[in-house]
């Protein structure tokens, strides 16, 4: 392949273009922000399940604790009832007032026992409307920390898009000096290795850091000034300057 000297030289303008580009890409990619806004997503997710399942838990207990204080007034209730008839003195035969007292002390025994239920609802309940609390102010705090993150990644995606921009706006005034099948080739390159062209500097390809030997300098030493030579380790164009040590 043939190309005047100068075009080859712009393969160098288009090369630092492109990798500047590529270097502005892997930026994007690889922001902190992603991962951290990643991880934080993650935790959100857990706090809120969370949360429903603690909400769940109060509401539960929240219902067992008005079931049982309702058992609770239904045998005082009787308890008062009992007491009312007991001190009315319609009741007169010996036996049924022992029958009678006796009911009143076992209804007794059984509000005691229900209350200490109402107690223990009480506290469970309390400790579940305490950890939803908490989860919330969790969930509160995540969020937040979260919003930040998704800031300073817009913000570094937008000065990034501006560069990346910029650069890409720049890019046809190179390619323009650059004949097709010279273009076309350094895009293989560049597809293949990353980098279409490298520059040949002091006998070393500076696109694979490789010190060409005697025979490759001698024979491009030989080719002519439009020849378009390729590094024989990474196939890469190598562009000839001033400082290629020719
Ligand atoms: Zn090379």
């Amino acid at each position: 392949m043939k190309a005047a000297p100068e075009a080859q030289k712009r393969l160098l303008d288009l090369a630092e273009l492109d990798t500047s580009l590529d270097r502005l890409r892997h930026r994007r990619r690889t922001l902190p922000e992603l991962a951290e806004i990643d991880e934080l997503s993650k935790r959100l997710a857990k706090v809120s399940t969370q949360i429903i399942a603690a909400e769940t838990e109060a509401g539960d207990l929240a219902r067992d604790q008005a079931k049982a204080e309702s058992d609770v007034d239904a045998v005082r209730a009787r308890v008062d009832r009992d007491q009312k008839r007991l001190d009315s003195g319609q009741v007169s035969s010996p036996k049924d007032l022992a029958s009678l007292q006796s009911e009143i002390a076992s209804l007794q025994r059984r509000q005691a026992d229900l209350e200490e239920v109402v107690l223990e609802i009480m506290e469970r309940r309390e400790t579940a409307d305490a950890r939803v609390t908490a989860l919330k102010a969790e969930r509160e705090e995540v969020a937040g920390t979260l919003r930040a993150a998704e800031d300073r990644r817009d913000t570094a995606f937008a000065e990034i898009d501006k560069e990346i921009g910029e650069l890409t706006s720049n890019r046809p005034a190179i390619t323009a000096d650059i004949p097709a099948d010279l273009l076309a080739l350094y895009e293989k390159m560049r597809e293949q290795t990353g980098v279409g062209a490298a520059m040949l500097h002091g006998g070393r390809c500076l696109g694979c850091r490789t010190s060409l030997s005697i025979a490759d300098l001698n024979s491009i030493r030989a080719a002519a000034h439009d020849e378009v030579v390729r590094c024989e380790e990474c196939r890469r164009i190598l562009v000839r300057t001033a400082e290629s040590g020719l």
